[in-house]
């Protein structure tokens, strides 16, 4: 794996890795996202219609505590997820949870760290997460990580949650070189060490001695803290990490909450958000284009989206609540869009906005049919990818505060 910037503004790094995967035959445009998935594949979506989507992230990201409970499977198996799921050739990247699932915390020890998964706590030492690793055979994986620090988390906290992460990081990388299954395989170091500056550089610091391919930021996700200190703490850690390496970050997603972790130095965030807008029966309409043509900057403006949310959602920070609407989408469920035969954004390429209607989506939610939930998410993951195109194309021409802009242009109405 390779990492070339091809440029840096301000903090902001516009590059590509290349020589991703076993074979070393993908690349990944940076900053960029990866593929949300849940059980290994992209939810409502089987792998085709999926691929009925151009510009799809290359790496796709798996949790383990979905798969820790099919470990003997996978083991018996022998060929690792891509495979066991059917996956076309992309490049795996497994994480320890699925933070669009709310867990249980209180778990974790000097030892052991605790998934979750339908049947119930998996406790994983090193050892156990390594094997794990071996049958899952991902292309990269982040180590074992301690990353229980919210906000009440008091300094003895994060320098623990710090400690135990460099501990498991050490062991796991020590396993990692005799484990068959993972040769030619990247392990990410995580950085932790919750809102305190101190633990936070610390954990970088250390974490970037280790031989490790890449890094994961964790614990910088909506709930967790302010987006003013988490901006602050990440460019602090960023500061601290070689630049030929990616700095992953998770539990991030708002359009405009990416951009300013982009200026702070992140490559790649997770694509949970698009789901969750699914989940809630919305659709992605916030604008992205710095250069609109005058006749769809005047639809835009006389179209009814963006304009859903209502007052109370106005700048709300919630990622992480699920049923929260974003100022970023439009609620489908919603009674004015009973006979708006417009598609979902008016010139958007998916396969949904080529060959439905707003009415039709409508019609699909409340009367609870699963489509809505597979044109609602196609819909919404091209939107985001063709968000992230739009942010390199603006670091590029240097028109980022054009965009940013254009994003809270869209928040509370077009
Ligand atoms: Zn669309």
């Amino acid at each position: 794996m390779k990492l070339e910037l091809s440029r840096v503004v301000q903090g902001c790094r516009r590059g590509v890795l290349t020589g991703l995967g076993r074979s070393g035959g993908h690349s990944l445009e940076l900053p960029g996202c990866l593929l949300y998935t849940r059980c290994a594949s992209v939810p409502h979506l089987t792998h085709d219609t999926l691929h009925n989507l151009p510009h799809l992230p290359t790496v796709t990201q798996i949790s383990l505590d979905s798969l820790a409970e099919h470990q003997e499977v996978l083991e018996e198996f022998r060929e690792g997820v891509a495979k066991f799921a059917g996956l076309h050739d992309t490049v795996l990247f497994c994480s320890l949870h699925d933070l669009a699932t709310p867990r249980p915390s209180g778990y974790n020890t000097n030892k052991t760290v605790s998934v979750w998964g339908s049947g119930g706590r998996i406790e994983l030492s090193a050892t156990r997460y390594m094997a794990l690793q071996a049958a899952v055979r991902p292309d990269w994986y982040q180590s074992l990580a301690d990353g229980e620090t919210p906000p009440s988390a008091s300094r003895k906290r994060a320098r623990k949650a710090v400690d135990r992460t460099l501990t498991h990081l050490d062991e796991c990388l020590s396993l990692h070189h005799q484990t068959q299954e993972l040769r030619g395989a990247e392990i990410f170091g995580v950085v932790e060490g919750g809102d305190m500056l101190e633990e936070r550089v610390r954990s970088a610091r250390e974490t970037a001695k280790r031989p490790v391919g890449g890094f994961v930021l964790d614990g910088f996700h909506s709930d967790a803290m302010e987006p003013e200190l988490r901006g602050q703490l990440i460019a602090a850690v960023t500061k601290e990490l070689p630049e030929d390496k990616p700095r992953l970050l998770l539990g991030i997603g708002r359009p405009d909450e990416v951009l300013a972790c982009v200026e702070a130095g992140v490559d790649l965030f997770e694509s949970s958000f698009p789901f969750q807008v699914t989940e809630r029966g919305c659709a992605l309409c916030f604008s992205f284009s710095i250069e609109p043509d005058p006749e769809s900057a005047v639809l835009e403006r006389n179209g009814p989206q963006g304009d859903g949310g209502g007052p109370g959602v106005r700048g709300a920070t919630a990622q992480n609540h699920p049923e929260q609407m974003t100022p970023f989408e439009m609620n489908l469920k919603d009674k004015r869009y009973r006979d708006d035969f417009r598609p979902l954004v008016v010139g958007c390429e998916c396969y949904c906005c080529r060959n439905h209607q707003r009415a039709y989506l409508h019609h699909l939610l409340v009367t609870n049919e699963l489509l809505a939930g597979v044109l609602l998410m196609l819909h919404n993951l091209a939107h985001y990818c063709g968000f992230f195109c739009a942010l390199r194309g603006a670091l590029e021409s240097g028109r980022l505060q054009a965009l940013r802009q254009r994003l809270l242009q869209g928040e509370g109405g077009v």
